[in-house]
């Protein structure tokens, strides 16, 4: 992904939390923090990503002398050691992206793991057995996190998109080792700090998806933040109809009408401009390929669906964007997944991937469908940074302090 320019302020946040440039990892047993649940097929990792999001990381640290060893969680055991939850199966993964041999204990604390411990060599590689097997993990409980610290003799966080969690394990552990921000959990910061901590400015935020339900938190913490607010998706339709407009059969939460015109007087009076669609995209189905057709957002019919924004509302958000100096996103505009429907994210992403290379605007994007959206549009690459965190980005959008990184920061 691109290189973030670094500044004085860039240099000041850096700073609030310790990365591998400060660490002395020689002959040091590191307990490393990663996430590794990963989809599988099969018994095969199906889709790797995160693996090589924590990659340099662990190469970093063997490279540098220090004995790895990670500590992951996988699925929801509840508690409970399960074979379908083990991280066995990742062990080949994990080996054949590292390059380098990658050992595994069958428990991640007591002898199991105090022995694969005890045999690794510097610049080795061990694989702990699933964290959320232990009840201790999830309860943060202080006997577990002792347990677990008696292994290692620093500590080092890259899951941030475990950070919204307070467990043991990307919590409890910073305050009794050394703890230090890995490489990805380090990008990850600087670059959510550059999209809203201290972005330049104007920044647009889009946010988009199907429901304004599941994202109230974080419309109510943008509109204080952004300039522009940029609302798409199954989720604009409230908002317009929250205008007195008729949205026929769309998507639509009636329940929270009064909640969207609190979220747009909330906007006039932080000098927040709402940009909602001026056209839209429609269908008597939901279905790929449906037969669609353009409309003003004034004149939807009673059996028509709102499924994209169109061309006009493109061009709107295309011309803000041209005047922004950074953007954040989560949510497509669209039904995505069934072309057409698709025509107004990938517009907007590939203005957005544009603007980004050539050096005008900082675009950073995450949440699970909108990954996938931009992946589909192909522009992953050309963002600024794009999270993988799915319930962690959304968190540090709606404004929360991440009980994951604030330990890190103490
Ligand atoms: P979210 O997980 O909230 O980001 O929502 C993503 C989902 O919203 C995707 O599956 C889209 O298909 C869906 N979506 C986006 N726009 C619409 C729309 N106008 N009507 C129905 N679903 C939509």
């Amino acid at each position: 992904m691109h290189e973030i320019k670094t500044d004085r302020k860039r240099l000041a946040f850096m700073t609030a939390f310790k990365t591998l440039d400060q660490a002395d990892l020689k002959g040091k047993r590191v307990l490393l923090r990663v996430d590794l649940n990963v989809p599988m097929e099969n018994g095969r990792v199906a889709d790797a990503t995160r693996i090589d999001r924590v990659t340099p990381t662990i190469v970093e640290i063997a490279d540098k002398g220090g004995k790895v060893v990670l500590l992951a969680h996988f699925g929801r055991p509840k508690g409970e050691r399960n074979e379908e939850d083990s991280l066995k199966p990742v062990v080949a993964a994990l080996a054949e992206h590292l390059h380098r041999p990658v050992a595994f204990a069958e428990d991640c604390i007591g002898a199991p793991a105090q022995e694969a411990i005890a045999a690794l060599k510097e610049g080795g590689v061990l694989l702990l057995e699933n964290t959320r097997f232990h009840k201790g993990e999830e309860k943060n409980d202080p006997a577990f996190v002792e347990e677990l610290a008696r292994n290692g003799d620093i500590y080092v966080n890259d899951a941030f998109s475990a950070a919204h969690r307070a467990h043991a394990s990307t919590e409890g552990l910073a305050h009794k080792l050394p703890a230090y921000a890995g490489r990805a959990m380090q990008a990850e910061l600087e670059a959510l700090n550059q999209a809203l901590g201290e972005p330049k400015r104007p920044v647009m935020a889009i946010v988009g998806g199907a429901k304004i339900s599941t994202k109230l938190d974080l419309l109510g913490n943008l509109v204080s933040k952004v300039e522009y607010l940029v609302i798409g998706g199954g989720m604009a339709n409230t908002f317009l109809a929250a205008e007195g407009k008729a949205v026929g059969k769309s998507l639509c939460e009636t329940p929270l009408l009064a909640t969207a015109r609190e979220i747009m007087s909330k906007a006039k009076a932080t000098g927040c401009q709402i940009v909602l669609p001026e056209d839209v995209t429609v269908a008597l189905t939901f279905k790929s390929h449906a037969p669609a057709h353009v409309v003003s957002a004034d004149h939807v019919g009673p059996e028509e669906m709102i499924l994209d924004v169109g061309p006009k509302a493109v061009a709107h958000v295309e011309s803000l964007l041209e005047k922004c100096k950074t953007l954040v996103w989560n949510g497509p505009f669209g039904a995505f997944e069934l072309p057409p429907f698709d025509e107004g994210t990938n517009a907007v992403a590939q203005t957005a991937a544009r603007l980004t290379m050539e050096g005008k605007l900082l675009s950073v994007a995450g949440g699970g469908d909108t990954v996938s959206a931009l992946n589909q549009a192909g522009v992953v690459s050309q963002f600024t940074y794009v999270s993988t965190a799915g319930g962690a980005f959304l968190e540090w959008l709606e404004g929360k302090q991440l009980p994951g990184v604030k330990a890190l920061m103490a």
